[in-house]
């Protein structure tokens, strides 16, 4: 490795306010030498014909788009869903993320339930690894270090974090919405928001048949990067945490023909060796990153090396992105085929054909969820869920209905990863599970709206609660109760 290929490191001091803190690994060079356009070329206007009209169109096949769309359809309206790749899932298939973060709080009790719940208990034994339900919340030291090597023990205590068959999701994903009635549009890249007098009503979409219009009374957002909301004109915010891994970009790998149990050995049990392994790792590469374990023994997950000070809304740092993370999967290879126990016959299965975004805008919403909220605990009048904390010494974080409508912009709600809130919260606010709660509470929401014909942020908030509980999501009374759902119901 040159010195030009040598990162720039930035040590974080790590505290356990952050989900994941991280150092920050930010590169010298770029492979790409630089664009050469100038000026500007005008479009000519046109009529575009319009390809499917619905009450409720979610823009984007991600875990909160998959939710919205299910929500929506099951609350009574007849629903679209526009995806830009061949697949549902977004980042927890496309992206390899197919580690499933916390839905379960520090007493072992499941806070994110309604669609996660329902998505997952859909899954073949065969296609999840996580501990059972028996052992949520465990504080036994023998299972909280069984688990804490395979992604599911943090702070001394036992979660409900599994890991998955991406292809199984995919087809659960893809059953789920058809089952329900979503008219799917695969294939399709949703370019702009038909946006009339600070309402949207639709989006104009490419794809292999040119421009049309899907038009519906009221749009999802759930595109990830607030691609509509921000093309409509509503406000949002940009600003990182720069201690948390949140903000850097990286495309996932997996490698095949892996021994993880022999790794995990070498891993936990020879810790001087693997101190020397790290070392030798990161003189040699760099960037360079260990894997974590996956839903089998012979299939290791890459969700690094992470790479800062590159933006997702930029294509040229999306180019530079891609070709890096690509390398970095050969050289890993390589490496842990020479130097890692378990690793000697490894192969590289593939590279996730989804970039690896974590954070571009986030909605500037009517409600916002702070870092001064996190200690409350209490649940907030418009509750829409309830979301795990990212440590013990914080209660459970009420999510709120206001953090997914713009402030100004009509006809529109966002959910996922781009939803209202500070850089800080964004870190555990964007994890797959509170993706499907934010996408559930979107899609049941939109379709309150749609079948009234009033504007999302004119929902009655009683009534939306009342139709989650009907969904199986967990809320609570306000005052902070702890409801069941079947109480609620
Ligand atoms: C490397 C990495 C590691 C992570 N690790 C974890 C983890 O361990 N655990 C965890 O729970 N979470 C993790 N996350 C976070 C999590 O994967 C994402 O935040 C989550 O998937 C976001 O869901 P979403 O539905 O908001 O967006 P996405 O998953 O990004 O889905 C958005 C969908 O919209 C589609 N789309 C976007 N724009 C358009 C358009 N203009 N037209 C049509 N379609 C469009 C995309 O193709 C995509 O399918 C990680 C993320 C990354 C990148």
């Amino acid at each position: 490795m040159s010195e030009s290929e040598t990162p720039v490191v930035r040590s974080v001091t790590r505290t356990d306010e952050r989900i994941l803190a991280s150092d920050v690994f930010q590169a010298r060079t770029r492979a790409l030498p630089p664009r050469n356009g100038t000026g500007v070329h005008r479009e000519p206007e046109r009529t575009v014909p319009v390809y499917h009209r619905s009450d409720v169109l979610v823009v984007g096949g991600g875990p909160s788009g998959c939710a919205a769309a299910v929500a929506a359809a099951r609350a009574g309206a007849e629903v679209a869903l526009l995806e830009r790749y061949n697949h549902l899932g977004g980042l927890a298939t496309g992206g390899l993320v197919i580690w499933i973060d916390r839905m379960t709080d520090w007493a072992g009790r499941p806070v994110i339930r309604g669609f996660a719940e329902e998505v997952l208990a859909r899954f073949p034994g065969e296609a999840v690894a996580g501990p059972q339900p028996a052992e949520w919340g465990s504080r036994d030291p023998a299972r909280v270090a069984y688990w804490r090597q395979r992604t599911a023990a943090f702070h001394g205590i036992v979660a409900w974090s599994p890991t998955i068959d991406p292809e199984r999701l995919k087809c659960v994903s893809q059953a789920m919405l058809l089952e329900a009635g979503v008219r799917l549009v695969l294939h399709g890249w949703a370019a702009a928001p038909i946006v009339a007098e600070g309402r949207v009503g639709g989006v104009l979409f490419e794809s292999k048949a040119g421009r049309q219009a899907l038009i519906a009374k009221v749009v999802v957002d759930a595109t990830g990067d607030g691609d509509l909301f921000a093309r409509a004109g509503a406000e949002f915010d940009t600003d990182i945490e720069e201690g948390d891994v949140h903000h850097s970009m990286n495309t996932a790998f997996l490698l095949g023909g892996v021994d993880m149990s022999r790794w995990l050995e070498f891993r936990g049990g020879e810790p001087q060796q693997f101190a020397a392994f790290m070392q030798l790792g990161r003189e040699r590469l760099g960037f360079f990153q260990p894997p974590y374990v996956s839903w089998r023994n012979d299939v290791a997950l890459f969700l690094g090396p992470r790479q800062s000070g590159l933006s997702a809304l930029d294509v040229d740092d999306m180019t530079e992105v891609e070709i890096r993370s690509h390398r970095f999967m050969a050289e890993h290879c390589e490496f842990f085929r020479a130097h890692a126990p378990g690793f000697e016959r490894a192969y590289m299965l593939q590279s996730a054909p989804q970039l690896g975004v974590r954070h571009t805008r986030r909605l500037a919403g009517v409600a916002r969820i702070e870092r001064g909220q996190w200690s409350a605990g209490v649940a907030l009048d418009d509750e829409i869920g309830v979301s795990p904390s990212v440590s013990p010494k914080f209660p459970v974080i009420s999510v709120p209905y206001g953090a997914l409508v713009p402030r100004r912009l009509e006809g529109l709600l966002a959910c996922g990863r781009h939803i209202s809130c500070d850089a800080n919260s964004h870190g555990f606010l964007r994890e797959i599970p509170q993706c499907w709660l934010t996408g559930q509470a979107a899609g049941a929401a939109a379709a309150l709206a749609a079948n009234a014909g009033i504007e999302p942020r004119a929902v009655d908030i009683r009534q939306l609660q009342r139709v989650l509980l009907a969904q199986h999501v967990y809320l609570r009374d306000r005052g902070e109760q702890p409801a069941t759902t079947a109480q609620a119901q």
